[in-house]
């Protein structure tokens, strides 16, 4: 029997868990579906992504309203997919951080993004008809800029291409802990179809050269404590390279994506299995790596169309 479509078979809610990472720092995480974090400062509060919708936003809001009553003043987004952004219009009007990168990536593909989103994730889309359009940043860095919530210093960075092409990180320096967006998973595979694997290694060793004592990832368990945070690490490089050198290897000697499925799938499989989304994932995966391979440094853009023929290619 095919595959239900990418997690269109996945309907079952998931159990939310807000976790402190550090003093006035949360986590909500929810089985390996897209995590938010949340920065308290002295008069305001930081999150760092939306959700994918105005009523999962809600979810993390009513979090947030357990531990603080103090007003959601700023949104930092990692990255510009829409599960990560849409749900914004439910903080109010807080300034929308992304990077510039992002913000043309937006621009470029947030609408094809969105339209494959919406169809890769029925779940999380759920209450869809609030979405007012795409989510656009109020301020846009290029390398780097800090927002001071009173006296609570925040960095937002671009480390290096990971994930996607434009991934910032969050950094609290008073507490040493990391928000890293989708660079950094735990037990839930990374999605790759935007990625630049080559690059992802390097920005992995960046933000570890941070020596953080905690991380929220992008997917999966708050990680707290140097020893989760570095096989957070570990297991993501791994996870990347395990996906990338097979194909690339089919690639050198000019074979098939189909080949190049088969190679990732015996690599990856007995590793990587149980992870959350990890048969959603892995044909975008290959896709993107068999390209990468090839030279192509830009990922082609992802439209719902495209996505189903290439889940019948690989996965049908
Ligand atoms: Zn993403």
């Amino acid at each position: 029997m095919a595959k239900a479509f990418a997690s269109a078979g996945d309907m079952d809610d998931k159990t939310v868990s807000f976790t402190e990472i550090g003093e006035g720092l949360y986590a909500f995480t929810a089985e390996g579906d897209p995590n938010t974090g949340v920065i308290i400062g002295d008069e305001s509060v930081m999150i760092v992504e939306a959700q994918a919708t105005p009523r999962l936003a809600r979810k993390v809001i009513e979090c947030v309203r357990s531990v603080t009553d103090k007003p959601i003043s700023h949104l930092v987004m990692t990255h510009y997919h829409a599960v990560r952004v849409l749900g914004a219009s439910a903080y109010g009007a807080p300034e929308i951080i992304m990077s510039d990168v992002a913000r043309a990536m937006v621009a470029e593909r947030g609408q094809e993004d969105w339209d494959s989103e919406f169809e890769r994730f029925p779940r999380l889309f759920q209450g869809h008809e609030e979405i007012p359009g795409l989510t656009w940043p109020t301020t846009t860095f290029s390398e780097g800029m800090s927002v001071y919530l009173g006296k609570r210093r925040v960095d937002i960075m671009h480390l290096g291409r990971a994930h996607t092409a434009g991934d910032a990180v969050i950094w609290v320096p008073d507490q040493e802990v990391m928000f890293s967006g989708d660079i950094v998973e735990y037990h839930s595979a990374c999605y790759c179809g935007d990625g630049h694997f080559t690059d992802w290694e390097d920005t992995l060793a960046a933000i570890a050269s941070f020596e953080p004592k905690s991380i929220a990832p992008g997917r999966g368990d708050a990680l707290v404590g140097e020893e989760k945070v570095a096989e957070a690490i570990a297991n993501t490089a791994d996870f990347v390279a395990s996906t990338y050198k097979p194909a690339a290897r089919v690639v050198a000697r000019g074979g098939t994506l189909k080949e190049a499925w088969d190679a990732v799938r015996a690599e990856c499989d007995p590793k990587f299995k149980d992870y959350a989304i990890y048969e959603h994932c892995l044909p975008f995966n290959v896709a993107r790596a068999y390209d990468e391979a090839q030279g192509i440094d830009t990922p082609r853009v992802w439209t719902a169309a495209r996505d189903k023929e290439m889940w019948a290619a690989l996965q049908g």
